[in-house]
C-alpha cells in the first residue's frame, strides 16, 4: 500500500515521515486507541473528490473517544475541516481511504483509561476494493464470537477490539473463504469481521439491531434509508438466527471499505439461487452512484474536497 505524503499529527499537518510515536506509547502496548474509516470518491466528470458523510463518521469517532475517556478538544466539524485541509494538500485525484486515529499518547507503564494524554492523527491513502470478490462472496460462520458490550463495546471502533476481527478474518481467509460472519455470545448473528450484514427473506430486508454488538455503521444507516426511500422496502431490525441465513433469499454486507458486498454462499451452501439477488444488485448500484455524488437527492452526504476549504 502506498504511504501518505502527509499526516495531521500533534496539531498540524506534517510530512508523513515526521508522524512518529515511541515504542512505549500506551496505545501501542495496551490497544487504547480508537479509529475511524472514511472514504473519498473521485468523480471524474466533475473532477471532484467527494468524502462520504464525514460529519457522521467524525461524530461516531468522537463517541468512540468518549467511551475511552478521551477528550480531544475538537468538534466533529473541526475534524471535517482538518480532513479537508489534509486531503487537499495530498491532492488525491482517485478514490481514497481516510483514517482518523485517537490514542493514549503517554509513554508509561500502567493499564487504565484516566489521567492520560489524548492525541489524534489523520492520514489518507489511495484505496480500491476491500473484499476482492464483492459480487459473489463465499463466507463462513466464524468459530470465534463477537465481543460483548460488557467486554469491549462493539459500537466503539476501539483498536484493541480489532484483535477479535483479526482472529476472525485470518481464520476465514486461511480456510479459503472471502469473509466471515460472527455470532454473539448468545448465538445470534452480529456482523461480518468488519461489515454490517443484511438478509432478504420474503421481500423484507432484515438486519440485527444496534444492541446486538454491532458497529453502528454509517453504510448500514445509509442502506437502510436508501432501501426504505428508494426501493420502498420494509426494513426490520431484529435478531437473526444462524439457520435463517441458510434459508434467506439474498444476503449482503455493508461497510465503508466493503461498500455493498453480495454474499452468495455460506459454508458451501448457496444462498437463494446462488447468484447476486435483485435487491442486493439495486442497492449496490444505488449506493455506488450516491457515494460518487451522482444522485442529487443525496448530495448532502457528499462533502466536496476541492470546491471549498471549510464547512460552517
Ligand atoms: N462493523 C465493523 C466491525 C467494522 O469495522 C465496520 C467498518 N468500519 C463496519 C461494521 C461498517 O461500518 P461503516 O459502514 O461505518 O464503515
Amino acid at each position: 500500500m502506498m504511504l501518505p505524503s502527509y499526516a495531521y499529527f500533534k496539531g498540524k499537518i506534517v510530512p508523513y515521515s515526521d508522524a512518529k510515536i515511541g515504542v512505549m506509547t500506551h496505545s501501542l502496548n495496551y490497544g487504547t486507541a480508537v479509529f475511524g474509516g472514511v472514504r473519498g470518491y473521485w468523480n471524474e466528470e466533475e473532477e471532484e473528490l467527494f468524502i462520504f458523510r464525514p460529519l457522521d463518521h467524525f461524530t461516531r469517532f468522537l463517541n468512540s473517544a468518549k467511551l475511552m475517556v478521551m477528550d480531544l478538544g475538537v468538534t466533529s466539524e473541526d475534524m471535517v475541516n482538518i480532513t479537508l485541509e489534509l486531503v487537499q494538500k495530498e491532492g488525491h485525484r482517485q478514490d481514497v481511504y481516510i483514517r482518523p486515529l485517537a490514542y493514549k499518547a503517554d509513554e508509561i507503564i500502567g493499564v487504565r483509561l484516566h489521567d492520560l494524554i489524548d492525541e489524534f492523527t489523520v492520514f489518507s491513502v489511495p484505496f480500491d476494493r476491500y473484499v476482492s470478490n464483492d459480487t459473489g462472496a463465499h463466507v463462513t460462520f466464524s468459530s470465534w464470537r463477537r465481543l460483548d458490550d460488557n467486554m469491549i463495546p462493539a459500537r466503539g471502533k476501539i483498536a484493541g477490539a480489532y484483535v477479535n476481527t483479526a482472529f476472525i478474518k485470518t481464520d476465514a481467509v486461511r480456510a479459503g473463504f472471502d469473509e466471515a460472519l460472527v455470532l454473539n455470545v448468545d448465538g445470534h448473528l452480529s456482523e461480518g469481521s468488519a461489515e454490517n450484514i443484511f438478509m432478504v427473506r420474503d421481500g423484507k430486508l432484515i438486519t440485527p439491531p444496534v444492541t446486538d454488538n454491532i458497529l453502528e455503521g454509517i453504510t448500514r444507516r445509509s442502506v437502510i434509508e436508501l432501501a426504505r426511500e428508494e426501493l420502498k422496502l420494509d426494513v426490520l431490525e431484529r435478531h437473526i438466527d444462524r439457520t435463517e441465513v441458510y434459508l434467506c433469499d439474498e444476503f449482503f454486507m455493508t461497510g465503508t471499505a466493503a461498500q455493498v458486498t453480495a454474499v452468495t454462499k455460506v459454508d458451501n451452501r448457496p444462498l437463494g439461487d446462488g447468484e447476486m439477488g435483485p435487491i442486493t444488485a439495486s442497492l449496490r448500484t444505488l449506493y455506488n452512484d450516491v457515494v460518487r455524488g451522482k444522485v442529487k437527492k443525496y448530495r448532502h452526504w457528499n462533502q466536496p474536497v476541492y470546491e471549498k476549504m471549510m464547512v460552517k
